[in-house]
């Protein structure tokens, strides 16, 4: 595992309560850095989640990222806490099961609505919110948790494929648009990854032949996703902005 330092550094974590969220926050607090820790619902968990932290002034913030001002009225919270977000990390995600064969129209575009609401327009709504600070600091990294489905397909479950496919593309424009502000844009594309999202499908039968989609047979580790994002946001990782870093143990390859 490389060190990283990210001392005097603050950063916010979207969807941390849990999964590859929660070890995102727990590698950057361990490396020094002062975490926002989001959460939507699960308060109670993240709350105990942040007592075990390495370093202090680490804080909670609490919103539903399909709702905007729930969104602006948490970046209003951090920067009156913390002064400025070095580093945003747009993880939080939903991921829902809807064959365009065994879904009615109804549920179908609900389905499409919350997918593109959460993974999308919550990811684009705060960066637009902790972009402007950004811009005033003329410093900045925002990394985005995309999803290998955005280029393999997501056969049922095309909304959040798509919504992924959107916020790679969000990632490329605005790198291009940033970098005049000194702010690093980039996206991480996980494979399978073992958290909740994926427990149950993992422990199923189908979960042998998810596995071995790998030549590693087995998938990866939130802690494995965080070593990245860290990376990402380091020093010296500048000119990686636009970039789309899959880390899917060669279970999808692209050139
Ligand atoms: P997870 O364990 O299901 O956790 C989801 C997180 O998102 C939780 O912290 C949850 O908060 C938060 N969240 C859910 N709905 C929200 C909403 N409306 N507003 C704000 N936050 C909300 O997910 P994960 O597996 O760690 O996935 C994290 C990211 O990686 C997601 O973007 C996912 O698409 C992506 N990803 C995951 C995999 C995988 O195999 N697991 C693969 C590729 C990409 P509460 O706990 O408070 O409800």
């Amino acid at each position: 595992m490389i060190n990283f330092d990210f001392h005097g550094k603050t950063v916010l974590v979207t969807g941390a309560s849990r999964g590859i969220g929660k070890a995102i926050a727990f590698a950057f607090a361990s490396a020094n850095a002062r975490v926002a820790i989001h959460y939507h619902q699960q308060r109670d968990i993240t709350e105990q989640f942040r007592d075990t932290l390495a370093g202090e002034g680490h804080i909670v913030v609490g919103a539903d990222l399909a709702n905007p001002i729930a969104i602006a009225e948490m970046v209003n919270k951090i920067i009156a806490e913390f002064g400025q977000i070095d580093i945003l990390v747009n993880n939080a995600g939903i991921y829902q099961q809807h064959p365009l064969d065994q879904t009615s129209y109804q549920d179908w575009q609900e389905i499409w609505q919350q997918n593109l609401n959460i993974n999308l327009l919550g990811a684009v709504n705060l960066t637009y919110c902790v972009a402007k600070y950004m811009m005033q600091q003329q410093s900045g990294r925002i990394i985005n948790i995309t999803s290998r489905g955005a280029f393999r397909g997501e056969p049922t479950a095309t909304a959040y494929g798509a919504s992924k496919a959107a916020l790679n593309s969000f990632t490329q424009s605005l790198a291009q648009h940033l970098a005049q502000y000194k702010i690093f844009v980039t996206a991480v594309a996980p494979g399978f990854v073992e958290t909740d999202m994926t427990r149950e499908l993992l422990s199923s039968p189908a979960g042998d032949g998810i596995r071995q989609q790998s030549p590693l047979n087995r998938v990866a580790k939130p802690e494995e996703i965080a070593q990245t994002v860290l990376f990402l946001a380091a020093p010296g990782s500048e000119f990686l902005t636009g970039s789309i870093v899959d880390v899917n143990g060669a279970s999808y390859l692209r050139s």
